[in-house]
């Protein structure tokens, strides 16, 4: 004898289905967000714009574990160069040089770009020999950058000290004019702004703690402190920190964290031009449009996720400002700070896809991230916006650790600001 029950009756009332018809079953959990970038400094915030400005993708979040800026893109010496010796790098980098030249106009807000020239100091024949190359490659490229005599070093800056007397004289200078600086947390808000006024949610005080993905392998949201926010697509561009956020997804990275810091003095009138740097006795110096002189240092020795570096790296920068620069031995120092820069085996960045389907990741840019800011925005929104790399993105893989295809630029500039 048949025996029903309430649920096989109803089955049947629905034509023996076995389970709900596709029409009322409740429908595949849409995406509240058709990409999540993780990361609100400015490499983040320029991918939201350019997803936006150029894609036409502005249902996107930028989630942010403190506030926007607030990471390396506040706290670096906001050198600006394209003068990089490899045709990858050069056109990365001169990509995003390009788009300086008019990101003010652009964002409708000044991010005060100040093209008032690099220039990188030799100290010894190899330094000579390695400066001279890059300014014949960069030629080549089409990308400017000339070389200058110790006299035409002290004629573009003249506080600079030329004198044989130091215990590393400078034997020349390679200069590009186009070079310079900009003010880092205008870019952070000016992207922001742009951002925010073609439909992108900034979600500050959001730390990413998980990512979630499903049994298909592909992401399906953010785990984070205010809860779980589902996402078509993950961009992760979180310096500094990066290697822990993709570890949410099971994706290791060739990636070490350091501590990198920068201090300022007390403000003074003009006095000093242009943009300066030593690789050799590591120092970099240019003056702020408040007065104070702005200094990068070095990295420290050991890994670490503290945003404050040891003493004794500071006090040998000034050591090498003050031999280089000797009035201002009368600066008093302001503050100093520091910031947590990740870098490669190569010390190029990654900017790419990863094995995961909807993550993508840009990180990498070590101690010189913040030049690249536009480029770094531009070409990563391409890549998630198409599912493919940009053309000049393209070199920056990961898998190139796996294939041995470098883009050397540890060894070509020791330094990377
Ligand atoms: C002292 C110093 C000097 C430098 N000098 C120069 C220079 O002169 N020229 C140059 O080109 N570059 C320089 N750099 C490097 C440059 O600052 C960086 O490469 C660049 O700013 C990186 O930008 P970003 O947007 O990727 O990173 P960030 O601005 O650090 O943004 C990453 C963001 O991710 C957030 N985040 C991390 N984890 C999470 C999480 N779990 N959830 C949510 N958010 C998270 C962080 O809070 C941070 O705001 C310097 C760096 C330092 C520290």
């Amino acid at each position: 004898m048949r025996r029903f029950s309430a649920i096989s009756l109803f089955r049947e009332a629905l034509g023996g289905h076995e389970t709900w018809p596709r029409q009322w079953r409740s429908p595949e959990p849409k995406p509240a967000y058709d990409v999540v970038i993780v990361g609100g400094g400015g490499h983040g915030l320029a991918t939201a714009f350019y997803l936006a400005e150029r894609y036409g993708l502005t249902n996107v979040a930028v989630v942010e574990k403190g506030w926007i800026g607030g990471g390396n893109t506040g706290r670096n010496t906001t050198i600006i160069r394209s003068n990089y010796l490899f045709d990858e790098s050069a056109r990365l980098y001169e990509h995003a040089l390009k788009l300086w030249e008019g990101l003010s106009q652009q964002l409708n807000y000044n991010v005060m770009y100040s093209p008032r020239g690099v220039l990188m100091l030799a100290h010894n024949i190899h330094d000579v020999q390695s400066f001279k190359r890059h300014v014949h490659a960069n030629r080549l490229n089409g990308i400017d950058n000339e070389w200058l005599s110790p006299q035409e070093c002290k004629e573009f800056c003249p506080p600079l000290n030329v004198g044989g007397a130091m215990r590393y004289p400078i034997l020349g200078g390679a200069l590009q004019r186009r070079g310079g600086t900009a003010r880092h947390d205008a870019v952070a808000w000016g992207y922001a702004r742009a951002a925010d006024a073609r439909g992108v949610d900034i979600l500050e005080n959001c730390e990413v703690l998980g990512i979630r993905r499903a049994a298909s392998g592909r992401v399906e949201g953010i785990e984070t402190s205010r809860g779980f926010i589902r996402a078509g697509k993950i961009g992760v561009v979180a310096a500094g920190n990066t290697s822990v956020v993709m570890n949410m997804a099971g994706v290791r990275l060739p990636l070490e964290s350091f501590p990198l810091q920068a201090l300022v003095s007390e403000p003074v009138k003009p006095a000093f031009p242009c943009v300066v740097m030593s690789n050799t006795i590591h120092a970099y110096i240019s003056q702020s449009d408040k007065g104070e002189m702005v200094i990068g240092a070095g990295t420290d020795a050991y890994t670490s996720y503290s945003q404050r570096g040891a003493l004794h790296i500071a006090t040998h920068t000034l050591d090498a400002i003050c031999e280089l620069v000797p009035m201002f031995r009368r600066l008093r120092m302001l503050r100093n700070w520091g910031g947590i820069v990740d870098v490669t085996p190569d010390r190029s960045p990654i900017v790419a896809k990863t094995p995961v389907p909807g993550l993508y990741v840009n990180c990498g840019w070590g101690t010189g991230g913040f030049k690249a800011t536009p480029g770094s925005g531009d070409v990563f929104a391409w890549t998630i916006a198409k599912d493919d790399p940009h053309p000049i993105n393209a070199p920056f893989t990961i898998e190139r650790f796996r294939d041995g295809v470098m883009i050397d630029e540890a060894a070509a500039a020791a330094v990377a600001h």
